[in-house]
């Protein structure tokens, strides 16, 4: 907005309309309160009650650059389920990735090494999952805490052998938290000392009642090592799945999140992200947190260039100027320019945060202390 009704001002600076009228006038500015000011002119008097009014109206000025609509309805397709595999330590949860990356993963070509890029996806028959390749709690509590929510279904991985432990507790409670619907793995059933029915006793005490005793909690006993109850498992989340009904529209400008980020030798700054709604392509223009740039190339979880990814599909995006933050936003936008911009906003809002923490002197406080 280039002006604004000073009602309208006074009422979001939370300051009476006839001061500001009065201040006006000392300015050699005579409006009455329903008329409109300059966006200079509010800045000015903004700033001798000590606010930022710059940081408001930019805010709206990159909302309109980023234009984050609401889908309709009829342009949703489904979309593959995203993944976590949480639970306490030693539990199993990197093996479970390990067994079920290998039990379907197709190896590549070139040497059979599949390239790690934080997630990804497994095919079963016509339908894919996605698994974010990040056990650990660290990484979801991070994403949550910057309103990214990725995931869809959490994996919760008990030890037979060990039972319902701290870790196991706060698992439950994020995702729980998170509103994502909860999956047990049984693991190690493999081992003679495994009691599974003792799990399932205890997570009862948590809410998870499993559904052979009459609950809702799908519990699957696995094994990591013997790779048994692996399918059993991945069909499971393909029904929970189903009934969530993902959806996404692909025909959009992609918006995702980065779920890892680092620089590399070669390639410069390097960062995977998990797409949400649309579709992100080679050539467009994106901003992720305070970072832009143009995406270059496109590498999926097999180490393959691709042209695009649509929703949940995890790639890597080469191109960016900096390196972005796990749990960061990731939009494309009309233009590199557009995004150097919002990158450029971004920055000067994250300094005048700084300055507005680290000391709140203006001239004024200035002049009332001599
Ligand atoms: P995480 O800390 O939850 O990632 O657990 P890990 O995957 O690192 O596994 C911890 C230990 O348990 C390792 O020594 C694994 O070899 C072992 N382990 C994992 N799954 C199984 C299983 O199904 N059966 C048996 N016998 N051992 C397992
Ligand atoms: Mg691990």
């Amino acid at each position: 907005p280039e002006s604004v009704r000073v009602s309208e001002f006074a009422e979001r600076i939370k300051k009476p309309a006839t001061e500001i009228l009065k201040k006006l006038i000392l300015m050699g500015v005579f409006v009455t309160i329903n008329q409109e000011i300059s966006f200079e002119v509010a800045e000015k008097i903004a700033e001798q009650y000590n606010i930022l009014l710059e940081k408001e109206v930019k805010q709206e000025r990159e909302e309109v650059l980023i234009n984050d609509f609401e889908d309709k309805e009829e342009d949703l397709m489904p979309r593959p389920p995203v993944v976590t595999v949480m639970g306490h330590v030693d539990h199993g949860k990197t093996s479970l990735l390990d067994a079920i990356r290998h039990s379907k993963v197709v190896e590549t070509e070139a040497g059979g090494i599949t390239q790690h890029i934080g997630a990804y996806t497994v095919d079963i028959n016509d339908k894919k999952i996605v698994f974010l390749d990040t056990p650990g709690h660290e990484a979801f509590t991070a994403m949550r805490a910057r309103g990214a929510q990725v995931t869809d279904i959490a994996i919760l991985v008990v030890a037979a052998d060990d039972g319902v432990m701290p870790q196991t507790i706060e698992a439950i409670n994020h995702a729980k938290a998170a509103n994502v619907p909860i999956i047990v793995a049984i693991n190690k059933i493999d081992k003679s000392s495994a009691n599974p029915d003792r799990v399932k006793q205890e997570l009862t005490e948590y809410g998870l009642i499993a559904e052979e005793w009459g609950g809702d909690t799908i519990c699957v006993p696995v094994s990591a090592k013997t790779k048994q109850g692996i399918d059993t498992l991945l069909e499971m989340i393909l029904l929970v799945a189903e009934m969530q009904e993902l959806k996404a529209n692909p025909n959009r400008p992609a918006k995702g999140t980065i779920i890892e980020a680092k620089l590399d030798k070669g390639r410069g700054p390097v960062a995977t992200v998990i797409v949400q709604k649309g579709t992100l392509k080679v050539g467009d223009s994106i901003i992720a947190g305070t970072t832009y740039g143009k995406v270059r190339a496109l590498i999926d979880d097999k180490g393959r260039k691709v042209k695009s990814a649509g929703p949940s599909i995890p790639v890597e995006i080469l191109g960016l100027a900096e390196v972005p933050n796990a749990g960061d936003i990731l939009y494309a936008v009309s233009d590199e320019k557009t995004a150097r911009q919002i990158s450029e906003m971004r920055k000067e809002k994250e300094r005048q945060q700084y300055f507005a923490s680290s000391s709140k002197i203006t001239l004024q406080d200035l002049f009332s202390q001599i």
